[in-house]
């Protein structure tokens, strides 16, 4: 029954939505209680629960890793990889509650979800985002095709939430994707590295010439999006891309 009821207030969040004029629900969209007025969409119970303090993350790829480690050069979830962008934040691992949340906000009523994410990762990091002087915020963008069947996309939720946070614009438009391709999530990790080659493209190159891009997806696994990404908004000339996604897919779960 209360999960009924959530999903109500989650379609009707959906529906009194309307681009970044978003109202949430007076309701933790995790677990239904009810919220202040001024809070974000989780409650600090849910909030501690999906995003738990974890100091000890790599700084490249935002997995966790033991206390005191050098990860200036990756870690062991990472370090063979060529990221093309600088560094991932994330709120932690794809798993539990944060998995759960991350595919509820791809669903009808997720919208909610989606922006409560995206809010939780901008009070987390855009502090330390803010060091890094983005001048613009672009979502991890869907092919025409697949976004016809999507009531919302959570990575352009997310990244006008984020975007909101830093008092930056939200580019929706200038990076595209041309190519279908198969879930990266359906494929192996070898798989995945070249599915998605030549599937972006900026369509407007002189908009990126010398600016620092936010990247903004809901989960990076292997980092292959984000780096195919990455390396169309760099050969447009973008200086440096950083990568804020939700979560960090490691492992079976992913
Ligand atoms: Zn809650
Ligand atoms: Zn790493």
């Amino acid at each position: 029954m209360q999960a009924l009821f959530q999903r109500t207030r989650r379609v009707a969040a959906d529906l009194i939505q309307a681009g970044s004029a978003f109202v949430y629900p007076p309701a933790c969209v995790h677990c239904g209680h009810d919220l202040s007025p001024s809070a974000n969409g989780f409650c600090p119970a849910c909030t501690d629960l999906i995003a738990p303090h974890q100091p000890d993350r790599c700084v490249r790829c935002s997995a966790p890793v033991g206390p005191h480690l050098d990860t200036t050069s990756g870690c062991i979830h990472c370090r063979t990889d060529p990221f093309a962008f600088e560094r991932v934040v994330s709120l932690g691992v794809y798993e539990a509650a944060l998995r759960e949340l991350c595919i509820a906000a791809k669903h009808a009523g997720g919208h909610a979800v989606a922006a409560a994410l995206g809010d939780l990762l901008a009070a987390r990091e855009a502090d330390g985002l803010r060091e890094h002087n983005i001048d613009v915020v672009i979502p991890v963008p869907h092919h025409w095709f697949e976004r016809l069947a999507r009531p919302h996309l959570p990575p352009d939720v997310m990244a006008r939430r984020l975007a909101r946070s830093l008092r930056t614009n939200c580019d929706v438009h200038t990076l595209a994707k041309v190519k279908r391709t198969p879930q990266q999530s359906s494929l192996l990790p070898t798989e995945r590295r070249n599915n998605l080659r030549g599937a972006f493209r900026v369509r407007q190159e002189n908009l990126l010439r010398d600016r620092t891009v936010l990247l903004v997806d809901d989960v990076l696994t292997t980092g292959t999006t984000a780096h195919r990404a990455t390396r169309e908004l760099k050969s447009a000339g973008a200086k440096r891309v950083f990568v804020a996604v939700a979560a960090r897919g490691i492992g079976r779960n992913a």
